[in-house]
């Protein structure tokens, strides 16, 4: 029997840093493809739905998918919009932020 992997997520947040108005620096979040954010060596990831913690999957290999991110935990696909197991669940659940999100 085939095993259903958890959602490809190719579009993630990724932690950012701008100049505050006041002087210094302020994080920010920026959506941008995963392949975009390899490519920029930002080290920071989190899920742009749930803002869960994601595990990257860099490799590409010829003819398979581009480098992608899943949930790392079931809880978080749970309850994300993009969520393998929160897409299968049929009891009208309404999708929320992860109960351990990225800050
Ligand atoms: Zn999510």
């Amino acid at each position: 029997m085939a095993v259903e992997r958890e959602t490809k997520l190719y579009d993630v947040e990724v932690k950012r840093r701008r100049t505050r108005a006041g002087g210094g620096y302020e994080p920010f979040w920026k959506t941008k493809t995963v392949v975009d954010a390899l490519a920029d060596n930002d080290t920071e990831f989190r899920c742009k739905d749930c803002h869960g913690v994601l595990k990257l999957y860099k490799t590409h290999k010829v003819g398979g998918p581009p480098p992608y991110a899943e949930h790392k935990s079931k809880d978080d696909s749970e309850y994300c919009a993009s969520g393998l197991h929160f897409r299968k669940a049929s009891d009208g659940r309404e999708p929320r932020v992860s109960i351990a999100p990225v800050e």
